[in-house]
Protein backbone atom coordinates (compact mmCIF):
# COMPACT_ATOMS: atom_id res chain seq x y z
CA UNK A 1 0.00 0.00 0.00
CA UNK A 2 1.35 3.41 -0.90
CA UNK A 3 -1.54 5.39 -0.60
CA UNK A 4 -1.93 6.34 3.39
CA UNK A 5 -3.59 8.06 6.26
CA UNK A 6 -2.49 10.69 8.67
CA UNK A 7 -1.95 8.47 11.84
CA UNK A 8 -3.61 11.51 13.93
CA UNK A 9 -6.60 11.38 12.26
CA UNK A 10 -6.65 7.53 10.62
CA UNK A 11 -10.22 6.16 11.98
CA UNK A 12 -11.74 9.53 10.47
CA UNK A 13 -9.98 9.58 7.02
CA UNK A 14 -10.68 5.42 5.93
CA UNK A 15 -14.30 6.29 7.33
CA UNK A 16 -13.82 9.15 4.80
CA UNK A 17 -12.27 7.52 2.62
CA UNK A 18 -15.47 4.74 2.21
CA UNK A 19 -17.85 8.02 1.18
CA UNK A 20 -15.19 9.10 -1.03
CA UNK A 21 -15.53 5.88 -3.08
CA UNK A 22 -19.05 6.45 -3.33
CA UNK A 23 -19.25 9.95 -4.48
CA UNK A 24 -16.29 10.99 -6.16
CA UNK A 25 -14.53 8.17 -7.89
CA UNK A 26 -12.50 10.21 -10.28
CA UNK A 27 -10.78 11.19 -7.07
CA UNK A 28 -9.88 8.41 -5.45
CA UNK A 29 -8.08 7.59 -9.00
CA UNK A 30 -6.48 10.10 -9.18
CA UNK A 31 -5.01 9.31 -5.79
CA UNK A 32 -4.41 6.19 -6.27
CA UNK A 33 -2.47 7.12 -9.89
CA UNK A 34 -0.34 10.04 -8.12
CA UNK A 35 0.71 7.41 -5.98
CA UNK A 36 1.94 4.98 -7.71
CA UNK A 37 3.58 7.62 -9.46
CA UNK A 38 5.08 9.04 -6.52
CA UNK A 39 6.13 5.06 -5.72
CA UNK A 40 7.58 4.19 -9.43
CA UNK A 41 9.18 8.12 -10.14
CA UNK A 42 10.80 7.92 -6.54
CA UNK A 43 9.62 5.85 -3.73
CA UNK A 44 7.82 7.96 -1.64
CA UNK A 45 4.33 7.48 -0.18
CA UNK A 46 1.25 9.92 -0.58
CA UNK A 47 -0.20 10.52 2.38
CA UNK A 48 -4.01 11.82 3.01
CA UNK A 49 -4.63 14.53 5.71
CA UNK A 50 -7.86 15.88 4.82
CA UNK A 51 -10.56 14.87 3.22
CA UNK A 52 -14.11 15.76 4.27
CA UNK A 53 -14.73 19.28 6.04
CA UNK A 54 -17.58 20.82 7.76
CA UNK A 55 -18.03 24.80 7.49
CA UNK A 56 -18.10 25.24 10.71
CA UNK A 57 -14.17 23.44 10.77
CA UNK A 58 -13.73 25.49 7.69
CA UNK A 59 -14.33 28.89 9.65
CA UNK A 60 -12.14 27.23 12.27
CA UNK A 61 -9.03 26.57 10.02
CA UNK A 62 -9.20 30.06 8.50
CA UNK A 63 -9.56 31.95 11.73
CA UNK A 64 -6.24 33.02 12.45
CA UNK A 65 -5.60 34.20 8.89
CA UNK A 66 -8.70 36.01 9.11
CA UNK A 67 -7.50 37.84 12.22
CA UNK A 68 -4.24 38.84 11.01
CA UNK A 69 -5.74 39.92 7.92
CA UNK A 70 -4.14 38.07 5.12
CA UNK A 71 -7.40 36.84 4.00
CA UNK A 72 -10.47 38.76 3.67
CA UNK A 73 -13.41 36.28 4.27
CA UNK A 74 -13.09 32.67 5.13
CA UNK A 75 -13.09 30.62 1.19
CA UNK A 76 -15.91 28.21 0.24
CA UNK A 77 -14.48 24.68 0.97
CA UNK A 78 -14.73 21.70 -2.09
CA UNK A 79 -13.65 20.01 0.87
CA UNK A 80 -17.49 20.09 2.20
CA UNK A 81 -18.64 18.54 -1.16
CA UNK A 82 -16.36 15.80 -1.31
CA UNK A 83 -14.09 17.50 -4.24
CA UNK A 84 -10.89 17.97 -2.51
CA UNK A 85 -8.56 15.94 -0.60
CA UNK A 86 -5.49 17.30 1.41
CA UNK A 87 -2.12 15.53 1.25
CA UNK A 88 1.30 15.54 3.05
CA UNK A 89 4.58 17.71 2.04
CA UNK A 90 6.72 17.35 4.47
CA UNK A 91 8.32 14.30 3.75
CA UNK A 92 8.72 15.62 -0.07
CA UNK A 93 11.39 17.60 -1.40
CA UNK A 94 10.88 20.49 -3.85
CA UNK A 95 11.60 18.84 -6.73
CA UNK A 96 9.10 15.67 -6.18
CA UNK A 97 6.23 18.34 -5.35
CA UNK A 98 6.30 19.58 -8.42
CA UNK A 99 6.86 16.51 -10.10
CA UNK A 100 3.67 15.46 -8.42
CA UNK A 101 1.85 18.73 -9.43
CA UNK A 102 2.60 18.64 -12.77
CA UNK A 103 1.85 14.71 -13.13
CA UNK A 104 -1.65 15.74 -11.93
CA UNK A 105 -1.87 19.01 -14.09
CA UNK A 106 -1.14 16.87 -17.27
CA UNK A 107 -3.54 14.07 -16.32
CA UNK A 108 -6.72 15.83 -15.09
CA UNK A 109 -6.98 19.58 -15.71
CA UNK A 110 -8.47 18.85 -18.99
CA UNK A 111 -11.28 16.71 -17.65
CA UNK A 112 -11.57 18.23 -14.01
CA UNK A 113 -15.39 19.67 -13.70
CA UNK A 114 -14.29 21.22 -10.41
CA UNK A 115 -11.76 23.82 -11.02
CA UNK A 116 -9.47 25.96 -8.26
CA UNK A 117 -10.19 29.48 -9.33
CA UNK A 118 -7.57 31.52 -10.50
CA UNK A 119 -7.26 33.87 -7.77
CA UNK A 120 -6.06 30.58 -5.33
CA UNK A 121 -3.34 29.32 -7.44
CA UNK A 122 0.12 29.74 -6.27
CA UNK A 123 2.55 26.79 -6.51
CA UNK A 124 1.75 26.02 -10.24
CA UNK A 125 -0.13 26.57 -13.28
CA UNK A 126 -2.73 24.22 -12.56
CA UNK A 127 -6.65 24.01 -12.13
CA UNK A 128 -6.20 20.64 -10.04
CA UNK A 129 -4.06 21.55 -7.61
CA UNK A 130 -2.16 23.91 -5.71
CA UNK A 131 0.67 24.12 -2.77
CA UNK A 132 -0.52 26.21 -0.10
CA UNK A 133 -0.42 27.19 3.23
CA UNK A 134 -2.67 28.46 5.73
CA UNK A 135 -1.37 29.60 9.18
CA UNK A 136 -0.65 27.34 11.55
CA UNK A 137 -1.65 24.25 9.09
CA UNK A 138 1.80 23.97 7.30
CA UNK A 139 2.16 24.03 3.59
CA UNK A 140 0.15 21.02 2.07
CA UNK A 141 -1.21 19.81 -1.51
CA UNK A 142 -5.07 20.63 -1.93
CA UNK A 143 -6.44 18.76 -4.59
CA UNK A 144 -9.51 19.42 -6.51
CA UNK A 145 -11.03 16.98 -8.51
CA UNK A 146 -14.77 15.94 -10.24
CA UNK A 147 -15.06 13.86 -13.01
CA UNK A 148 -13.80 10.97 -15.17
CA UNK A 149 -11.34 8.47 -14.16
CA UNK A 150 -7.89 8.42 -16.70
CA UNK A 151 -6.73 5.56 -17.81
CA UNK A 152 -2.69 6.55 -17.64
CA UNK A 153 0.20 4.91 -19.85
CA UNK A 154 2.55 3.80 -17.78
CA UNK A 155 5.42 3.12 -20.09
CA UNK A 156 5.17 6.79 -21.44
CA UNK A 157 4.90 8.31 -17.97
CA UNK A 158 8.40 7.69 -16.34
CA UNK A 159 10.17 9.01 -20.02
CA UNK A 160 7.93 12.14 -19.65
CA UNK A 161 8.61 12.21 -16.07
CA UNK A 162 12.85 12.18 -17.01
CA UNK A 163 12.33 14.59 -19.24
CA UNK A 164 10.70 17.45 -17.17
CA UNK A 165 14.09 17.13 -14.95
CA UNK A 166 16.72 19.59 -16.52
CA UNK A 167 20.12 19.74 -15.16
CA UNK A 168 19.57 22.50 -12.78
CA UNK A 169 17.19 21.01 -11.10
CA UNK A 170 14.09 23.08 -11.95
CA UNK A 171 11.04 21.45 -13.64
CA UNK A 172 9.96 22.85 -16.68
CA UNK A 173 6.25 23.05 -17.79
CA UNK A 174 4.62 20.32 -19.62
ZN1 LIG B 1 -7.69 21.55 1.09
Amino acid sequence: MVLKFDEKYKETLINEWETLRKYNKGMVHLLRDLSLFAQKTFSKDVIITSIFRTEERQSQIYESALRSGSIKKVPKSAHSVWAAVDLRTQHLNDYEIKQMCNFIKRHYDKTNDYKIKMGDRKYQNSNTVIVHEIDGYGRHFHINYTGPTILINWSRETETAMRCHDYSGEVTKV
